[in-house]
């Protein structure tokens, strides 16, 4: 029987999912990761708030929805086999006023439709029990919500496919990647090599690797940065789990919220603005040919258009830090500005239409033979495991090798 040769491009937790998964379910398959940076997990996944996010907001029925609470229950046993740490902190997205009380209902509702265990709604009393330095006058409380290192979880599953017999070549940038009628042909700097099936997981650069293979421009990724900053450790007793802001639904990101991360530090943010590069994490750092990919293109300015409030807010965060924190102090009134101090920046992959309308659901796109995941934002880390199920289901069904 001849081996079916498999490649996966983007050594990210989704790309490393999936390579992981065609290992177990195609007998004898020869699956090779390519990615370009120097190690896995080198932007999304290495950069995010590491939130296990238990299905509170999506719309019951998408794929983010199944996909999500799918990938909890996998993810969580996939964390206790690899002694990766996992632990159920629990969420509160708290409502500040009576005019965000009819929104967080709307997301207990949803929550309930997408099976998220033991989500209630709490009283303003109530949200001290559970966060002592919180405030607000209801809140949806989801105790299931959980922390995790997204990173190890990726490293874990690279040392899956290598000793399952799978390649992760690291530092091999995809140039090419063109379809023929039975094979396709991955080309970098070393050289082409033949696949009978390919699944492009690349990030923050899926619309210009889809497009290799023909695919159309469209969705365009936008590239959002999201700055953190971090408590200062003496601190950190002021947050016990995550303490979210009910979402502005003029804007597609979560607003600043309080994270613990499984270290155990606190994270402030993140906000979501423009970036003027796809990998700029730096603060001056900008890409010439990002930039005009952004502005360049009329949807962005349809979009910027429609979000000029939300943009003015976000645009304050990154411009002072004192505004950044007044955000925080909206929910946990203690956090001073001597307290915080500039941490991480994550730059989010978000597909936008022409229109200028986001992508809200994940988006899988191809024929089998090539399958490109082009959209694939929060809660993209905790639904990697699922997101690869799907996605080799997609490649078994459509392709008869
Ligand atoms: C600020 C922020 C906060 C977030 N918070 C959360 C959260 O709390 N919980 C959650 O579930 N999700 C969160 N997310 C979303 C989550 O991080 C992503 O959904 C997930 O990491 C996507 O994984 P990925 O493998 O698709 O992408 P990535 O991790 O970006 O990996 C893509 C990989 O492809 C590689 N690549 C690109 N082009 C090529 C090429 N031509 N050749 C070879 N390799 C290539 C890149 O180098 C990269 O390593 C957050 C994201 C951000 C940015």
């Amino acid at each position: 029987m001849t081996r079916v040769r498999a490649a996966v491009i983007g050594g990210g937790i989704i790309g490393l999912a999936v390579a992981r998964e065609l290992l177990h379910r195609m007998n004898e398959a020869q699956v090779t990761v390519f990615e370009k940076e120097g190690h896995v997990a080198a932007h999304q996944t290495g950069h995010n708030s590491g939130v296990v996010h238990a299905g509170l907001y999506y719309q019951p029925g998408s794929l983010k929805a199944r996909l999500c609470r799918r990938g909890v229950t996998l993810l969580r046993q996939y964390a206790r086999d690899k002694d990766v740490a996992y632990e159920e902190c629990g969420k509160l997205v708290i409502a500040q006023d009576a005019s965000e009380v009819e929104r967080m209902n709307a997301i207990f509702d949803k929550a309930v439709a997408n099976g998220v265990p033991n989500v209630r709604v709490v009283a303003g009393g109530e949200i001290a029990e559970i966060e002592p330095h919180a405030r607000g006058i209801a809140a949806v409380y989801s105790p299931s919500t959980a922390i995790i290192d997204f990173v190890a979880v990726a490293e874990a599953l690279a040392a899956d496919i290598a000793a399952a017999g799978g390649r992760v070549l690291l530092g091999r940038e995809v140039l090419g990647l063109a379809s023929r009628s039975t094979e396709s042909v991955v080309t970098t700097r070393e050289g082409s090599q033949a696949f009978d099936v390919v699944v492009t997981c690349a990030g923050l650069q899926s619309d210009r690797v889809a497009m290799m293979s023909g695919e159309p421009r469209l969705p365009r990724v936008v590239p959002f940065f999201g700055d953190y900053f971090l408590l200062e450790p003496g601190r950190s007793s002021l947050v016990k789990g995550l303490i979210y802001p009910v979402p502005d639904p003029r804007y597609p990101f979560l607003g600043v919220h309080l994270t613990k991360r499984i270290d155990g530090r606190i994270m402030l943010g993140p906000n979501a603005f423009l970036s003027a590069g796809r990998e700029a994490y730096a603060r001056r750092g900008w890409s010439a040919s990002d930039m005009a990919s952004s502005i360049g293109f009329p949807g962005f300015w349809r979009f910027a258009l429609r979000n000029t409030a939300a943009a003015a807010r976000e645009a304050r965060t990154v411009l002072s830090t004192g505004a950044f924190v007044k955000e925080a102090q909206k929910y946990v009134p203690e956090v001073r500005r001597a307290d915080v101090m500039r941490g991480p920046r994550g730059i989010r992959a978000q597909a936008m239409n022409a229109d200028g309308s986001l992508e809200d659901d994940f988006v899988i796109t191809g024929n089998g033979r090539i399958v490109h995941v082009r959209n694939a934002p929060s809660p993209g880390a905790t639904s990697s495991l699922a997101i690869a199920e799907y996605v080799v289901t997609k490649v078994l069904e459509r392709t008869s090798v």
